[in-house]
């Protein structure tokens, strides 16, 4: 692949020289996905270590005005679900229940509304109907998923479970997206921990992708990836019901996927022990990407359908700039090999 690159400049530079393209960095490989037409391009810089993704800081806006820290619950509107000491409740016009684990609200900038008013213009423009809400995933303002206890990550996918079967059987409803931001560069724009829920009427692009090529193949292509990479260098860790990779094709550096050893299309299919481990590897991933990167701004992704597919999440340490090539392209680069960053995730 190196010599596509080499072909294209052959007169001036090559890799290694300062004026090789993209910075001057050294493109070692351009990476397909394990089954899609997506690419990557693997530009690995031996000298950048894990430091050099350190994002700094802002400062903290405070516990006074976020509308999610215990005791404002009245700043949100009611919740829908809120979870308390192994019980479900719901929240009152006028009273709001305290002592939450975990509450479920309505967005109050909601991506999609359950009755939204008919589109005006000529071109396909669907109704933005939908749902949208956030759950406030921990009641301490400061702590980040990788601070939660085994337990409350489980209490987190039973919430995770609940919701995506609430939307799943909704008519309308053709996929639904469970989804964490965890920082400002992530896209996150409160700092109380919290995931969100997007229930929409079309399936995305990229799960329409997703599907073709899994229909075109006559046997699941997640579950080959799961055996080769069960026994290849990107293997960070597993357990008994998932591993936890660096994929081959990636789209930030230090990016994981969790995929179950066995064939599972969405969370609702989990037995209790499957969650129970899922609940665990998602915690480790999460705690050796807080060690190795100095608790980055992140996103993970729940990639799940009602029928033949095979659940997985993607996190993805939000550490690099989104910017034109990957607009324009959407191929990523990728300024460290999955190879080393599984090797350096492993022992964090
Ligand atoms: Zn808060
Ligand atoms: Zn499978």
């Amino acid at each position: 692949m190196l010599g596509i690159w080499l072909a294209l400049y052959p007169e001036t530079v090559g890799p290694g020289d300062p004026r090789y393209p993209l910075g001057g960095g050294i493109i070692s490989e351009m990476r397909k996905h394990y089954f899609l037409d997506n690419y990557c391009i693997i530009a690995a810089e031996r000298r950048k270590r894990p430091s050099d993704f350190v994002v700094a800081k802002p400062a903290s806006a405070g516990t006074s005005t976020c509308p999610f820290c215990p005791g404002h619950e009245g700043r949100t509107p009611p919740a829908v679900a809120v979870y308390k000491g192994g019980e479900t409740f719901s929240d009152g016009e006028a009273d709001r229940i305290k002592d939450w684990d975990i509450r479920v609200i309505p967005n109050l900038f909601a991506a999609a509304v359950p009755s939204p008013t008919p589109p005006t213009v000529q071109w396909i423009a669907l109704p933005g109907f939908g749902y949208h809400e956030v759950m406030v995933d921990f009641r301490d303002h400061f702590a980040t998923a990788a601070d939660f206890s085994l337990e409350h990550m489980e209490l987190l996918l039973k919430v995770y479970r609940d919701r995506y079967v609430h939307y799943r059987y909704m008519t309308g409803i053709n996929y639904v997206s469970i989804f964490k931001n965890r920082g400002l560069e992530s896209g996150a724009t409160l700092e109380h921990s919290h995931s969100q829920v997007v229930a929409l009427p079309i399936i995305p692009p990229i799960m329409k992708q997703e599907i073709s090529a899994i229909a075109d193949a006559s046997f699941c292509l997640y579950c080959n990836v799961t055996d080769r990479e069960m026994a290849s260098e990107r293997l960070i860790t597993r357990n008994g019901s998932w591993i936890l990779i660096s994929p081959f094709y990636s789209q930030s550096p230090y990016e994981m996927w969790i995929l179950p050893r066995t064939h599972l299309s969405n969370l609702e299919d989990l037995s209790q022990e499957q969650m129970k481990d899922l609940a665990a590897l998602l915690r480790d991933a999460l705690m050796r990407m807080k060690t190795l990167l100095d608790d980055p701004p992140f996103n993970y992704i729940f990639y799940q359908l009602p029928y033949d597919y095979h659940i997985n999440v993607r996190i993805q340490p939000a550490v690099t700039k989104i910017a034109g090539l990957e607009k324009s392209t959407g191929v990523y680069i990728v300024p460290v090999p999955p190879e080393e960053a599984a090797s350096e995730l492993r022992q964090a």
